[in-house]
């Protein structure tokens, strides 16, 4: 039997604890999810995780009119947790940050950082908003963890308070900067760096240059759009450091 065939329809991520027979209350909007729009009902099977404890078959217990109760069956899978790699990234355009968080859930970021550079048009990000994006991600693309979305913080603050332990991947569309010879790149955490829209300033340009734990990073010879140049840059340290080996 195919896996298509034999695994529910729905995949959810709840805040909950999942274990053998332990029942599962639906928040409303779940509920609805569920119920009004999948159109499940008693005994129907749903995937459950939470980001800790791997995946889990459910059946639904209980259908309420603004809630609902499931009850965890037996674990599918294990957890899986991606590598320790983070993206840090200047906000853009909404529909384009929303792309952002949705490829690197995708493809296996552990942390997703807003930051705002000289440059960044966005003064507030919507946290929740993409958070709830990134949960979405995950539900679809059958990971078993979902990415923290951080409140935006400033470059120079992030910078200041950084962990030197974790190297930062910058990629830098000047057109002098070396093309990081990937290969060489030791294993460990890392952080991704992409600016927004106007480019990196040069003030924080040469700040960068200076700090012994950024290796710049070129990804060819054309400018790409900051989420084009996200899902490259998460893509090449996937492929030499991360999780796709
Ligand atoms: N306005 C800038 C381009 C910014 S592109 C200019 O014309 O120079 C947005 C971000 O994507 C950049 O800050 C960089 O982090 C990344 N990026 C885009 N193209 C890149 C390239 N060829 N190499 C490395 N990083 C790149």
């Amino acid at each position: 039997m195919t896996q298509a065939s034999d695994s529910p329809r729905v995949r959810l991520y709840v805040k909950h604890p999942l274990g053998p027979g332990q029942p599962v209350v639906l928040a409303q909007d779940q509920a609805h999810y569920l119920f009004n729009v999948m159109r499940l009902g008693a005994g129907d099977a749903v995937t459950l995780f939470n980001g800790q404890a791997g995946e889990w078959r459910a059946v639904v217990r209980a259908v309420e009119r603004r809630g609902g109760t499931l009850e965890c069956v037996d674990q599918r899978a294990p957890q899986r947790d991606p590598p320790d790699l983070w993206l840090l990234f200047a906000p853009v355009k909404k529909a384009r940050t929303d792309f952002i968080v949705e490829k690197a859930t995708e493809l296996g970021a552990a942390r997703i950082i807003p930051v705002q550079t000289r440059f960044t048009n966005a003064e507030r990000v919507r946290t929740d908003r993409l958070q709830a994006h990134a949960v979405e991600a995950a539900e679809q693309c059958g990971a078993t963890f979902v990415p923290e979305v951080a409140e935006l913080v400033r470059l120079d603050r992030l910078l200041a308070g950084w962990d030197a332990g974790r190297r930062i991947l910058w990629a830098d569309e000047s057109p002098d900067a070396p093309g990081a010879a990937l290969a060489t790149l030791s294993p460990g955490p890392w952080a991704v760096l992409i600016g927004p829209e106007g480019g990196f300033a040069g003030a924080e340009r040469d700040r960068l240059r200076a700090l012994p734990f950024v290796t710049p990073v070129a990804l060819g010879p054309r400018i790409l759009r900051a989420d084009t140049a996200a899902v490259a840059a998460l893509t090449l340290w996937q492929a030499h450091l991360g999780d796709w080996a």
